[in-house]
Parts: C-alpha cells; sequence; structure tokens
C-alpha cells in the first residue's frame, strides 16, 4: 500500500479527534498535490479521497486530462493571473483564491453553461503585509457582494494563508480573526459553508479557531520533491 493512503486513513482519525477535542465538526480533508504526479493522486482517489487540491493551473489541467473519469473535484488553491481565468473557469470546481473583482467577473464570463455554477472562495490577507495576495479584511465583502451576483459563481467562503509565524499565539490570532470575518459575512450571505484554513504545520491550530476545510500536502504525500 503507498505510504500516501496509509497516511490518509490515520489523517482522517486525527482530524475527526481534533475537532472533537474543540468541541468542532470535523473539516473537510483537501489534499493538496501539487507536483504529485497522477498515479499518486489515483492511488488515494481510490482510498475514498475526493477533494485535490493545485497551485499551477498547467500542471493541474494536464493531470485533469490524465485522470479525466476520475471522481475527484478539483481545487484551484495557487495565486490566479486574470489571463488565465478562462482556463480555470473551464477545468475548476472551485477556485480558493479569488481577491479581486476583476478576477471575479472574468470567471463569471468564462464558465461555461454546461458545468454548473464554479464555486468560489475569497482569499483574505489576514495578517502578511508582505504579502501581495488576499484581498484585505475591509474588502472581502465587496467582492462577496461581486460573485453573488453571478447565477454562473456560487458564494462558498473565505480562505487565509496566515503568515508562517513561530509565535503560535500570532498564528492563532489569524485564525481567530478569520472565524470572525467568516461568521459576520455570513450572516449577509448564507450561501458561504466553507473556511479553508490550515496546513500540515498548523491544521490543528486552525481547526479549533474553527476551520472547516484544511488544505494538507506534506503530512499526506511526504515531503515535497525539489523542482
Ligand atoms: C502547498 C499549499 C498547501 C499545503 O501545504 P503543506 O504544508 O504541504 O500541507 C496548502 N495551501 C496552499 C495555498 C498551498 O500552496
Amino acid at each position: 500500500m503507498p505510504r500516501a493512503v496509509e497516511r490518509l486513513a490515520q489523517l482522517q482519525a486525527h482530524l475527526v479527534t481534533s475537532a472533537k477535542q474543540s468541541g468542532r465538526p470535523a473539516p473537510v480533508l483537501l489534499a493538496v498535490s501539487k507536483t504529485r504526479d497522477s498515479s499518486e493522486i489515483t492511488a488515494l482517489n481510490a482510498a475514498g479521497q475526493h477533494r485535490f487540491g493545485e497551485n499551477y493551473v498547467q500542471e493541474a489541467i494536464s493531470k485533469m486530462r490524465e485522470l479525466v473519469g476520475n471522481n475527484i473535484e478539483w481545487h484551484l488553491i495557487g495565486h490566479l493571473q486574470s489571463n488565465k481565468a478562462k482556463d480555470v473557469a473551464t477545468h475548476f470546481d472551485w477556485v480558493q483564491s479569488v481577491d479581486r473583482i476583476k478576477l471575479v467577473d472574468a470567471l463569471a464570463r468564462h464558465r461555461p453553461g454546461d458545468r454548473g455554477a464554479l464555486n468560489l472562495l475569497v482569499q483574505v490577507n489576514i495578517d502578511d503585509e508582505a504579502s501581495k495576495h488576499g484581498c484585505t479584511p475591509a474588502d472581502a465583502e465587496a467582492i462577496c457582494e461581486a460573485i453573488a451576483t453571478h447565477e454562473s459563481l456560487a458564494l462558498r467562503g473565505l480562505m487565509a494563508i496566515p503568515a508562517p509565524s513561530v509565535d503560535v499565539d500570532v498564528r492563532r490570532t489569524a485564525f481567530h480573526d478569520m472565524r470572525l470575518l467568516f461568521d459576520q459575512l455570513r450572516e449577509r450571505f448564507p450561501s458561504m459553508d466553507t473556511l479553508s484554513m490550515g496546513m500540515s504545520d498548523d491544521a490543528d491550530l486552525a481547526i479549533s479557531e474553527g476551520s472547516t476545510m484544511v488544505r494538507i500536502g506534506t503530512a499526506l504525500f511526504g515531503p515535497r520533491p525539489a523542482k
């Protein structure tokens, strides 16, 4: 049995325990498969893992072509340039990295009519002033509003990648602030059901602050090979 398949069962059990300890529902697991080849994805998919996250558009599309016919839900979690909006709207099921209105409009325009609504998360830059990606917390509402006006898009929630801080309290605050923003926006946009935060190193912390989806690469597949 491939290591990743063994780790999948352990990780699923761990997520349930971790959530229970914080009195929260178990989060959804997104398997982050960037740099991993199609055979590794197939093995996990056969073991019951349905959702996969990719960072790079071309890499993802070539895997989708190889894996056509599998029951896989594809999430884009990497930064998205506007000139790739058509490829992304055509091929992906979810986009987690929406951080500007221009991108919302491009995705809406290019979503094929026969594919159903494209699920979107608004990426919020909650704490990392140095990062160019993610909107400010103050801008999130206007982007949600823009998404909600398009029938070809479904507003599902928020995503964050807090700065990797050694200080646990700093990271906890970032996750906590994201959950507050999520709860606040959800009152106005009831279709929001997903708060994507937490990776291999900080999933437990994110879960304890109310993450509903963790994005895990290394803890499933092992260390990424150098590119
Ligand atoms: C690579 C990546 C992950 C997974 O990171 P790991 O530390 O390998 O679990 C999660 N989210 C995003 C946005 C990523 O780019």
